[in-house]
C-alpha cells in the first residue's frame, strides 16, 4: 500500500466509532487501556473468571453520570482476591471494561432496544424471564443504577453498541469458551466458577428483591441445572465450615456466564460464587479491607485446592 494510502487507512481505523485514542495519532501495538479482556491458559480442570470488576472506562462511555456513581456497579476488587489462582494451574479470565458499559453477564439478545437511536437489526428476546434484567434497567447494556439514576441523557447509535458487542461481549465470551474447552478436553470434566461480589444491602433498583440483606456468599447454580448440586453443595459447606453465612440460589442463581458454559450432563459445572463486599472493602469509599482481603484470599484459596482433588464425576 502507497505511504499516504497506509496513513489515510490507518487514520480512519483510528476514527471508527468506539476507537480509543484521538484520530491521526499511531497507537501503540497492545495499547493497556485498549485490552479489554485478560485471560491466563490453565492446566487444571478449573476456570475461573471475574466480568464484573473491570475498571477502565472507555472515553466512547458518553454517559450522564459522575465516576464515582457509575463505579458503585462494580465488582470492585473482586480480580485482587482471586489473584492466586493462574499459579495454581487455573485458567483466568477477567474484563477490563467496566460492567455498567457492557454486562458481559447478559446474552447479547437481553438489550433494551429504547436506549438506541434506530431499529436494531439483530435478534431481542421476547422471554418475559429473560426479561427481567431488561426491565430493572440492567440488560446488556444497563439504562438505570441501582438507585435508578439514568445512565445516559442521550440515545446510542447501533453502531456504538455493536462496537461495543464486538470489543467487550465477544473477546469475553471466547476467552471463557476456549478455557472451559481446553480445560474439559484435557480432564474430561471442567469446574467454572463465575467470580462475582455483592453490596451488602442490595439497592431499590438493582434485583428482584430491594432492600435484601445479603448474606455473605450467595452459590449460584441455576437450581442444579448449571452444576452438580453436590458439587455445589462442597462449594457451601466449605464456606460454611470456614464461619461464612451461605445462601443457595437465593436471590442470585447466576446468569449468562453459568448459563452459556455449564452442562453437568457433560461434566461441565458452572458454579455463581457472590461475595459480600462489607467482607473486604469500604463500599462508599471503594477502599479495601487488607485483614479482610487476606482472609478471604485464604478461604478461597482452600476452595480453589478442595476442588482440585475433587474429581465429580
Ligand atoms: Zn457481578
Amino acid at each position: 500500500m502507497h505511504a499516504a494510502l497506509k496513513l489515510i487507512h490507518h487514520r480512519f481505523q483510528n476514527a471508527q466509532p468506539g476507537a480509543t485514542g484521538s484520530p491521526g495519532q499511531a497507537a501503540p501495538a497492545a495499547p493497556a487501556a485498549a485490552r479489554t479482556v485478560t485471560a491466563v491458559a490453565g492446566s487444571t480442570p478449573l476456570v475461573l473468571d471475574s466480568p464484573h470488576s473491570g475498571t477502565h472506562y472507555p472515553d466512547d462511555f458518553g454517559s450522564a453520570c459522575d465516576l464515582p456513581t457509575l463505579r458503585r456497579a462494580e465488582d470492585t476488587h473482586v480480580e485482587k482476591i482471586y489473584a492466586f489462582a493462574p499459579a495454581l494451574g487455573v485458567a483466568w479470565i477477567e474484563a477490563h471494561f467496566p460492567r455498567i458499559y457492557l454486562d458481559a453477564n447478559r446474552d447479547t439478545t437481553e438489550l433494551d432496544t429504547s436506549l438506541i437511536d434506530g431499529p436494531w437489526p439483530e435478534p431481542v428476546s421476547t422471554d418475559p424471564r429473560v426479561l427481567s434484567k431488561v426491565r430493572l434497567g440492567k440488560g446488556l447494556i444497563w439504562k438505570f443504577t441501582d438507585d435508578g439514576e439514568p445512565i445516559y441523557n442521550r440515545l446510542l447509535s447501533v453502531q456504538e453498541v455493536r462496537a461495543r458487542i464486538d470489543r467487550c461481549w465477544r473477546p469475553y465470551h471466547a476467552a471463557v469458551a476456549q478455557a472451559i474447552d481446553a480445560a474439559h478436553a484435557r480432564h474430561g470434566y471442567s469446574i467454572h466458577l463465575n467470580c462475582h461480589s455483592m453490596p451488602a444491602v442490595s439497592g431499590r433498583f438493582a434485583t428482584d428483591f430491594p432492600g435484601l440483606v445479603h448474606a455473605d456468599f450467595v452459590v449460584g447454580d441455576r437450581d442444579g441445572s448449571t452444576a452438580s448440586p453436590a458439587l455445589s453443595a462442597l462449594v457451601c459447606e466449605h464456606l460454611r465450615e470456614r464461619g461464612y453465612s451461605v445462601e443457595y440460589n437465593h436471590p442470585y442463581k447466576g446468569v449468562e456466564l453459568v448459563r452459556r458454559y455449564g452442562n453437568p450432563a457433560q461434566h461441565r459445572h458452572s458454579i455463581q460464587v457472590e461475595i459480600n463486599r462489607k467482607l473486604y472493602m469500604d463500599e462508599r469509599t471503594l477502599a479495601q479491607d487488607p485483614a479482610g482481603m487476606a482472609r478471604l484470599q485464604a478461604d478461597l484459596q482452600a476452595l480453589v485446592h478442595k476442588l482440585l482433588a475433587h474429581d465429580p464425576r
